[in-house]
């Protein structure tokens, strides 16, 4: 197995890392920096697999609720104000619940 020869390191800790554990973190200073996971943790506080998660499921949420508020206006439009209503209720349910889980 060849090495490759740009080698990274952990900006941090000055730890050896392969491309797949290179992450690139911005710091306080907006500037972008090489990072391990376990850097990565320290500096936000969540490891590197949860906040991809809460990226993804920020994405999902968003686009449910847009997707569930659309729905609200078709249904207020065809359906009249009732189903309007329970659109919104619905879509206010499903942000709640969403956050919750977050
Ligand atoms: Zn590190």
């Amino acid at each position: 197995m060849a090495e490759k020869t740009h080698k990274l390191f952990c900006a941090k800790c000055g730890k050896k890392l392969t491309d797949k554990e290179a992450l690139i973190h911005k710091n306080i200073d907006g500037k972008q920096e090489i990072i391990c996971h376990d850097c990565f943790k320290e500096a936000t506080g969540v490891d590197y697999k949860t906040f991809l998660y809460r990226r993804e499921a920020a994405k999902q949420t968003l686009f449910a609720t847009i997707f569930c508020l659309a729905a609200t206006v078709y249904a207020f439009v065809t359906e009249g104000p009732m189903y309007g209503a329970a659109g919104i209720f619905i879509t206010v349910m499903i942000f709640f619940f969403s956050a919750k889980v977050r």
